[in-house]
């Protein structure tokens, strides 16, 4: 008994180093997660920034397009006012230059307008490239960091789980299986010592007669209170 109690202690000592190092395994894993789920949160904002700049910019230029032809147009009837003989087409003519003029002066703001716009979006594009590369630099060095301690962390679980698999084979098949319910169970803890008459695992006292067969080491015995498998410590 004592010697299956042995195998026991073993397999809980390697389970829970197996599973600590999965619980820092997939913490790395989660943080060179949030490094690329940051980077893509910045990329599509810069998507929808640059696609909002492309097309300020076909405005600017359309407007841009429309004012040079309005001046060729003011330009063109100008050129007609030497050449008018009466004072009522004078006039007609000067009113349409008018407001044509006052067209351009209208297009002249538009355009002054879009490229402002277009110089504030430049300006926070600027700022969120930058806050791209500084998470693109950190996932960088971070990231071959945690691509080592990952690998690390493979070999060392790959060395205790092979290690695992020996001590278990000499553990009888009923016992494993309600060994590893109560490790799932019971948060890692499958076993508890029980040390003046109490159970360790849960700090209830034991039927007395239950403790007493336990020191005689004759049968396996579980916690009628928390079900872990029982066993006191050796002095040494
Ligand atoms: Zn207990």
């Amino acid at each position: 008994m004592q010697e299956k109690m042995n195998l026991l202690r073993d397999l809980q000592e390697i389970d829970q180093e197996i599973s600590t190092i999965e619980t820092t395994r997939s913490g790395y894993q989660q943080e060179l997660s949030v490094f690329s789920e940051q980077a893509a949160e910045v990329q599509s904002m810069l998507d929808q920034l640059n696609s909002e700049i492309d097309q300020l910019h076909q405005d600017e230029a359309q407007i841009e397009q429309e004012l040079l032809k309005q001046r060729d147009n003011v330009a063109r009837v100008e050129a007609r006012l030497p050449g008018i003989q009466t004072q009522k087409e004078y006039v007609a003519v000067l009113k349409e230059i008018d407001v044509a003029k006052k067209g351009n002066k209208d297009l002249e703001e538009q355009m002054q307008s879009k490229r402002k716009e277009i110089a504030i979006l430049v300006e926070d594009q600027q700022e969120k490239q930058a806050h791209l590369d500084a998470i693109t630099e950190n996932a960088r060095a971070r990231g071959s960091e945690l691509d080592q301690l990952l690998s690390e962390a493979d070999s060392q679980l790959e060395k205790h789980t092979s290690n695992r698999e020996k001590v278990a084979a000499d553990v009888p098949k009923s016992l494993l299986r309600k060994y590893q319910g109560l490790f799932k169970r019971r948060n890692g803890m499958a076993l508890a010592v029980a040390r003046n008459g109490a159970c360790l695992g849960c700090n209830m006292q034991l039927p007395p007669q239950l403790f007493n067969q336990l020191l005689q080491g004759a049968d396996l015995q579980t916690c009628p209170h928390c079900n872990r498998i029982l066993y006191v410590e050796v002095e040494a």
